[in-house]
């Protein structure tokens, strides 16, 4: 395959069907993201926010991107930046792994940390006080922005049903950080099979889940709040796993299939087969695991 930019290499990512038993002979697949040229989903956003405020004239040659972020939003973002020879500055919580912020200064980015006790709205209200500050600023805000679930809808999601040739989806079972890829994907799944069931996963912790809001490790999901994206989806449950459950699977993916996955990876397999167990016999589950372990082993992520 011959191509002139990374850009071209975003997308198109392998659909795995996973290589384990699962509940009443069911299927589960698992769209492999990791395979993105920035390691993650979120070069999809990236490339897509990006592209479609230049197409609207309200970003230009002379603009500074702005961005909250936990990690992979801003390498997605400060990918597609590149190509469009913007600068960029993140704005990241703490904790937030190195990797990912190493990896967004060497794209060229400025990273800005903030207190990990604030929050990702805590990340969101400094970067629009930036924004004040700065001439030609401009703040995608993924976490508000419809164009954030609509770079799903118009990509993986039909990808998904594509790779699949036909065969009825029966469950979308994918993380939510942002909600922006569920719903994205939900919204193109449930145009084509009105009957499939939409279920979040969230990790112990989120305010979502059915316990007590509190801390998590699984990195990239879990909501500080309800994402405007749901509003009209007819989503059936909100499926919660715990950090033991999802870094379980994170292990077992690498020694048992080869595959470097990370911990919301792991929460979206344990998730898929807690549904299993929940559907009919034969029914056909799908996924999405966003990222590689790659990016975690200072945390250690294989501890
Ligand atoms: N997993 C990882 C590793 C992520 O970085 C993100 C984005 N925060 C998600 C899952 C969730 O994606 P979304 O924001 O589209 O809900």
């Amino acid at each position: 395959m011959l191509i002139h930019s990374v850009g071209e290499l975003i997308g198109h990512t392998p659909l795995l069907e996973l290589p384990i038993e699962v509940p009443k002979q069911s299927h589960i697949y698992a769209k492999l993201e990791m395979f993105n040229p920035g390691g993650s989903i979120k070069d999809r956003l990236g490339q897509f926010l990006l592209q479609t405020a230049w197409s609207r004239g309200e970003i230009n040659a002379h603009t500074t991107i702005i961005e909250p972020t936990a990690g992979n939003t801003g390498i997605g973002i400060a990918l597609a930046a590149r190509q469009l020879g913007l600068a960029t500055i993140l704005v990241v919580p703490q904790h937030f792994s190195f990797e990912k912020q190493t990896l967004m200064k060497a794209l060229g980015a400025q990273v800005i940390n903030t207190p990990d006790e604030a929050g990702m709205q805590g990340a969101t209200a400094k970067a629009q006080a930036l924004a004040q500050t700065i001439a030609h600023a401009y703040v995608p805000n993924q976490f508000l922005n419809e164009d954030n679930p609509r770079a799903y809808e118009t990509t993986l999601g039909p990808e998904i049903m594509a790779d699949l040739a036909g065969k009825k989806i029966d469950a979308v079972v994918i993380g939510a950080g942002t909600g922006g890829t569920f719903a994205g994907v939900a919204k193109s799944i449930h145009a084509v099979y009105p009957t499939a069931k939409l279920i979040p996963v969230q990790p112990q912790g989120s305010i979502l889940a059915q316990q007590p809001a509190g801390p998590h490790r699984t990195e990239g999901i879990g909501v500080e709040m309800e994402p405007p994206f749901f509003a009209g989806l007819p989503i059936d449950s909100v499926q919660t796993i715990s950090d033991d459950a999802a870094f379980g699977w994170v292990k077992r993916a690498a020694k048992e299939w080869g595959l470097f996955m990370g911990s919301s990876s792991g929460a979206a397999v344990a998730a898929s087969l807690a549904v299993a167990k929940q559907l009919p016999e034969g029914s056909n589950i799908v996924t999405v695991l966003p990222d590689s372990s790659e990016r975690y082993l200072s945390e250690g992520i294989y501890d």
